[in-house]
């Protein structure tokens, strides 16, 4: 069972839904303060005041104050609007509170106001994105001396800046071919069946399935091919980044007579939709994006990745990267990415086709501290199992985490890049995301020389600490690493602290999903989707009266509104969220969630567009929920709240129209 100290640790480490700890948060906010105060006083006291005492006491400043505290009265009264995340009451989109740790760290280094773009305007918090981002490749079972991380301001520019590197990398040996044609010199480099052979032989489609780690080692060999300057303009003549993709295309057509038609994304259908968005903004186009259907949990089908790489390989479409998700933003599932993994090595040895893989773990990628140990060793499943506990109720639930389950974790450590979001499952506050590359040498393909740039003096060097050269924002704020900093100081990335948290809101989340399993919702029939991977319960009710999805839906979309802060004025008991299943893209996984309904035909599933099935949605961030002992009933309330919203939005549909 759960180690007790872990477990006592849990109440310290936030203000708690009635502000227990509202003292020991003012305590270290006041410290924060205090101690910021002291450093102004004693900077150069040679200089005296500028605000003097007798100024307080005029009437300018007085008014001043009176406006402030007016105005923050009312800011405050207004915020209380806002919505009640600290509460056992919400479970519906991915946020919780944050940690006191995260919360004290961001107002401590705020009152400093860093900006993490350059060394010079951070000189401590730059340094303490870089040790975070060496934390998370460390969480994700890479070697830290190998990789690099950093913070962003969300996952969707992490994903961005994923993509923009992958990009980069997979056309990195068309410019380096180019570059070494006007240098006048040649490179051995590794083909993705492994052989070795002179850069000039490979043909476009070779050029464009070099395995990433080999482009990265032309890309390093090439630096000894000239001065800096040569090689810099050599590379960036040829390269996508400074031609752009039109001329880019026609100089390849020119070069090589056949272009190759447009380089594809592989996703998950499950993927976040701001894969959209990057594939628009990189000028890839959202018609390369190809999704890859999914199976019942939800999880990517390797086989039919499989199945579409030997289709994409016979069209010559080359892949510029495949997305894997740990953690779906709807599901939280997790993709079997040891077996995606197992894709992409077959289809390196028997097609000769290689690409970029990410494993977009924005929402999951903290719940990899699980698998680690104090001593930075992996833990089994058994481990796991026997920490996570199963009370009497769950009896019917899969033991978790499975073995499977522990082997896609394990099998974060073979991606190209990782994306994760402390401000979700690392509970800090916003803005805080992070992208972390297997290989450091990849960020080199994104950089930019402003013009007051040091020549290169290694890492750690003001070079290697100027951020802004190597990622896509520029200014940034220290305060979210100082915030991300203190919070892993005071959760280790390990079964003590985030694995513990992480693993309470699985605790919690099979507590309510095993109640709602059994509960009696009597004249409804509720259907549960399978068992999550991580922390998100996802269900549907359900009406004997019922002969279509369309009522179904109708039935859900009542319920959520009722049971959301939708419409202004809502007061609900308990708050939940909902999504849509739509059709193609869950297509694998809807068969079950139909025969179990009873109602919806294939037909009518294929049919239903945009309005798809509207399936309810609990997030349990919760690590309180868990504890059936302590505190109040949530995991009951919450299934009379149901029931109760169900009766209604039914009565409603029930309702002649004139009254509704
Ligand atoms: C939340 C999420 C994102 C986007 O992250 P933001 O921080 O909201 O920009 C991307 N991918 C997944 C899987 C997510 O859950």
């Amino acid at each position: 069972m759960t180690d007790p100290i872990h477990h006592d640790a849990l109440k310290a480490w936030f203000l708690g839904p009635r502000g227990e700890n509202a003292e020991l948060l003012e305590r270290l906010f006041t410290e924060a303060l205090r101690d910021h105060v002291f450093w102004r006083r004693n900077y150069h006291p040679e200089d005296g005041f500028t605000i003097r005492e007798l100024d307080k006491r005029r009437e300018g400043y007085d008014r001043a104050v009176a406006t402030l505290t007016q105005e923050l009265m009312g800011l405050l009264a207004e915020l209380k609007r806002g919505v009640p995340f600290f509460s056992g009451r919400y479970k519906g989109h991915m946020a919780f509170e944050q940690t006191i740790a995260s919360q004290v760290g961001y107002f401590a280094a705020m009152l400093y106001n860093p900006n993490n773009v350059a060394i010079e305007a951070s000189p401590v918090t730059t340094r303490l994105e870089v040790e975070v981002g060496s934390q998370l490749a460390g969480m994700m079972g890479y070697d830290q001396d190998e990789a690099w991380g950093h913070l962003t301001s969300g996952g969707t520019v992490a994903n961005f800046e994923a993509l923009w590197v992958a990009r980069n990398v997979i056309y990195l040996p068309i410019a380096a071919r180019g570059a070494a044609d006007e240098l006048g010199v040649d490179l051995e480099v590794e083909r993705a069946d492994g052989s070795r052979v002179p850069l000039s032989r490979l043909n476009l489609w070779e050029l464009v399935n070099m395995p990433p780690s080999a482009a990265l080692d032309l890309w390093e060999a090439l630096w000894s091919c000239g001065s800096r300057a040569e090689v810099h303009d050599a590379l960036h003549g040829h390269s996508l980044q400074t031609l752009g993709y039109q001329e880019y295309v026609r100089r390849l057509s020119e070069a090589f007579g056949d272009p190759l038609p447009p380089s594809v994304v592989l996703v998950a259908s499950t993927a976040h939709y701001s894969w959209e968005k990057i594939v628009r903004a990189l000028g890839i186009g959202s018609n390369q994006l190809v999704f890859i259907p999914v199976d019942e949990n939800f999880r990517m089908d390797p086989d039919a990745l499989w199945e579409t790489i030997v289709e994409l390989t016979e069209q010559k479409v080359p892949i510029l990267a495949c997305i894997s998700v740990c953690g779906t933003t709807e599901e939280s599932a997790m993709d079997r990415l040891d077996r995606v993994l197992e894709v992409r090595e077959r289809a390196r040895k028997e097609l000769g086709v290689t690409f970029h893989l990410h494993s977009d773990a924005c929402y999951g990628g903290y719940a990899a501290a699980v698998t680690w140990d104090e001593a930075g060793e992996r833990r089994s499943a058994a481990q796991i199992q026997a920490s996570v506990g199963r009370p009497e109720r769950e009896s019917d639930l899969s033991a978790w985490p499975s073995p499977d389950w522990v082997r896609s974790m394990e099998a974060l450590a073979e991606t190209d890049s990782v994306t994760i979001d402390p401000h979700k499952l690392g509970y800090t506050p916003y803005p805080a995301g992070a992208v972390v590359f297997k290989d450091r040498r990849a960020r080199e393909l994104v950089a930019v020389d402003p013009p007051y740039l040091l020549p290169t003096q290694g890492l750690g060097s003001a070079e290697d600490l100027f951020l802004g050269r190597f990622v896509f924002e520029g200014s940034k704020p220290g305060a979210a690493a100082a915030s991300v900093w203190l919070s892993h100081k005071v959760l280790p990335l390990d079964e003590r602290g985030y694995g513990h948290l992480v693993e309470r809101t699985v605790a919690g989340a099979r507590r309510l999903y095993a109640a709602l399993a059994g509960a009696e919702m009597d004249p409804f029939r509720l259907v549960l989707l399978p068992e999550p991977d991580i922390n998100i319960v996802c269900f549907l009710l359900t009406h004997p009266g019922f002969r279509s999805l369309e009522e179904v839906n109708a039935l859900n979309e009542g319920i959520y509104a009722r049971m959301s802060l939708s419409e202004p004025g809502a007061q609900p008991e308990y708050i939940i969220t909902r999504t849509r299943f739509q059709t193609p893209m869950y297509d694998g996984a809807v068969d079950p969630i139909l025969s179990r309904l009873e109602v919806g035909s294939p037909e009518e599933w294929k049919a239903s567009g945009k309005e798809g099935l509207v399936v309810l949605r609990s997030t349990v961030m919760d690590p309180f929920l868990a504890d059936e002992e302590d505190g109040p009933d949530h995991v009951g309330g919450f299934i009379q709240a149901l029931q109760s919203a169900a009766g209604r939005s039914l009565r409603e549909l029930r309702a002649p129209a004139s009254e509704r």
